[in-house]
């Protein structure tokens, strides 16, 4: 499979990974890789980031979006 984003300025470049949010196989250059804690309640509903980090890829278009969106209220530490 080749990287959708240079599909659309008509380069073929073999894809490394898929977008997480709209699942377009992607190259090197066009991956967006970001951390993200999954998190545990702790007592009285405390919620914890766990260490490590897990990890997103996403497209040029959904990490714009992600990045755009307001950060959820509870999610200070991400
Ligand atoms: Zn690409
Ligand atoms: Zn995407």
């Amino acid at each position: 499979m080749n990287c959708f984003d240079c599909a659309a300025l008509d380069t073929a470049t073999p894809a490394v990974a898929l977008c997480v949010d709209c699942g377009a196989a992607l190259c090197t250059r066009h991956a967006h890789v970001t951390a993200h804690w999954l998190t545990r309640t702790a007592v009285i509903n405390r919620i914890v980031p766990i260490d490590p980090p897990a990890r997103s890829i996403r497209c040029t278009v959904c990490q714009a979006a992600h990045d755009a969106a307001p950060a959820p209220v509870d999610a200070s530490w991400r």
